[in-house]
C-alpha cells in the first residue's frame, strides 16, 4: 500500500499553480497534524504495510522539525511503516539548512523532490519563485553532502519567450548537477491561475510547435545522458524510478492523508475536502472523514489505465484493447509512434510519445 499526504501551505502561490495550496496564515499548525493523524487513525488500520510514502503539496518542507517528527512518529501508530522502500518529500531550494537534511533522513526520508523549474533567473521570477539559481545549486549541495540517497529535480519548459537555446541550457545546467531523477513538465494553462487569466486575455502565449521541439530536446538530451524516459514527463538513473508514482501509473491501492488528497482502494476513490479549515474542523470537532466518493465503473476505469499506461515506457498491455482497437494500433505502428514490446505491450515511440494524450483519446472512444 501507498501512502500520500498533502500539506498544502505554501510561502508565495506560484502563478501557474492550481495544486490545493494556500499561505499558513493563521493556521494553528498543532491542530493541522492532530487533524492528520486524526485522518490516519481512521483510515489507514487494517491495510498491507506501506512500501512507499509521498509528502507533497503545497510545500512538505515548510513543516517545523517538531510538527514533521510528531507527524512521522505518530503514523506509525495506525500504519505498518516496517518495510517502507521510498519515502520522498517534496521541498523548495533555499528553504532548508544542513541541519534540517539530517533530521529529515534521521526521519527516513530517503528521496527529495526539488522544484527547481529553471536554472534562468529571468524566468524564475517569471514563475513566482522566490529562490535563485545559486539557492538550487546549494540545495542539491546540501542533499548530497548530507548522504540523501535520491534528488529529483523538478523542470517546467515551453514559458512564454522561452528560447530553444534556453531550454537546452536548462537542460545542460541540470545534468551539471548529476540529479538521480528529472521531471520535465511542459507549461500548460490551469484554470483558476493567474497565468490561465493572462493567457485568456492574450497576454501570454503558446506554441504547440515549440511544446513538441522542446519534449523532443529533452528525451534526446536527457537518454543520451542515460537516464530513462520511463513516463511522459519523467526520466531516471538506473534504480531511480519513483516507486511512489509507478504505483500511481499502475493502478496499486493508495491512500492520501490531508486537504485535498485523493485515495483509490480498489475501484472506491475518495477525495478530501479542498479546504484546510474544514477538514481539520470535520475530523477534530465532528470524527468525520470529510471526503466524497466515488465508484470507478469498467468504464471510468479502462479510461484511467489507458491514460496512464500509455504514458509509460512498460506500456499498456493488449487486455485493454478491443478489437476495433486494431487498425489504429497497426497504423501507429506502421507510422512508427507506437511499437510492441517483447511482452506484447503497446508503447509509444517517436512522434507517438508527443501525442500520448490524444493516442488515449482515441482507443477510449
Ligand atoms: S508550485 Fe509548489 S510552491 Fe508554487 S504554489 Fe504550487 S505548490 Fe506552492
Amino acid at each position: 500500500m501507498h501512502l500520500y499526504i498533502h500539506i498544502p501551505f505554501c510561502h508565495r502561490i506560484c502563478p501557474y499553480c492550481s495544486f490545493y495550496k494556500h499561505t499558513p496564515g493563521n493556521t494553528d499548525m498543532k491542530r493541522f497534524i492532530d487533524a492528520l493523524l486524526k485522518e490516519a487513525s481512521m483510515r489507514l488500520p487494517g491495510h498491507p504495510p506501506v512500501t512507499t510514502v509521498y509528502f507533497g503539496g503545497g510545500t512538505p518542507s515548510m513543516l517545523s522539525s517538531t510538527h514533521l517528527a510528531r507527524l512521522v512518529e505518530g503514523l506509525k501508530a495506525y500504519a505498518n511503516l516496517s518495510s517502507i522502500e521510498e519515502f520522498s518529500f517534496e521541498a523548495n531550494p533555499a528553504t532548508f539548512t544542513a541541519k534540517k537534511v539530517c533530521q529529515w533522513k534521521n526521519l527516513g526520508i530517503t528521496r527529495i523532490s526539488l522544484g527547481i523549474q529553471s536554472w534562468d533567473p529571468g524566468f524564475l521570477s517569471m514563475l513566482g519563485r522566490t529562490h535563485t539559481p545559486e539557492q538550487a545549486r546549494e540545495s542539491i549541495r546540501l542533499l548530497r553532502q548530507a548522504g540523501m540517497p535520491q534528488v529529483n529535480v523538478d523542470l517546467m519548459f515551453s514559458l512564454p519567450g522561452q528560447s530553444i537555446a534556453s531550454w537546452q541550457d536548462t537542460l545542460a545546467t541540470t545534468l551539471e548537477q548529476n540529479p538521480d531523477h528529472i521531471s520535465t513538465y511542459n507549461l500548460t494553462y490551469e484554470e483558476d491561475t493567474d497565468f490561465y487569466r493572462q493567457h485568456a486575455a492574450g497576454l501570454m502565449e503558446s506554441d504547440m510547435e515549440r511544446d513538441a521541439a522542446m519534449f523532443e530536446l529533452a528525451h534526446n538530451m536527457l537518454t543520451e545522458a542515460g537516464y530513462r524516459h520511463y513516463e511522459t514527463s519523467n526520466y531516471a538513473r538506473e534504480g531511480a524510478l519513483s516507486r511512489h508514482n509507478l504505483a500511481y501509473w499502475q493502478g496499486e491501492d493508495y491512500i492520501g492523508l490531508g486537504p485535498g488528497a485523493y485515495s483509490t482502494v480498489g475501484r472506491i476513490r475518495s477525495f478530501n475536502t479542498s479546504d484546510t479549515t474544514a477538514y481539520m474542523d470535520a475530523l477534530l470537532e465532528r470524527n468525520l472523514v470529510p471526503e466524497q466518493r466515488e465508484y470507478l465503473d469498467d468504464a471510468a476505469y479502462r479510461t484511467e489505465r489507458i491514460g496512464l499506461l500509455l504514458r509509460t515506457d512498460e506500456g499498456l498491455p493488449n487486455s485493454w484493447l478491443r478489437p476495433c482497437d486494431r487498425p489504429l494500433v497497426e497504423e501507429l505502428i506502421r507510422e512508427q509512434m507506437a511499437a510492441r514490446k517483447h511482452s506484447g505491450h503497446l508503447v509509444l515511440t517517436g512522434q507517438g510519445r508527443l501525442l500520448v494524450d490524444e493516442i488515449a483519446v482515441e482507443l477510449i472512444d
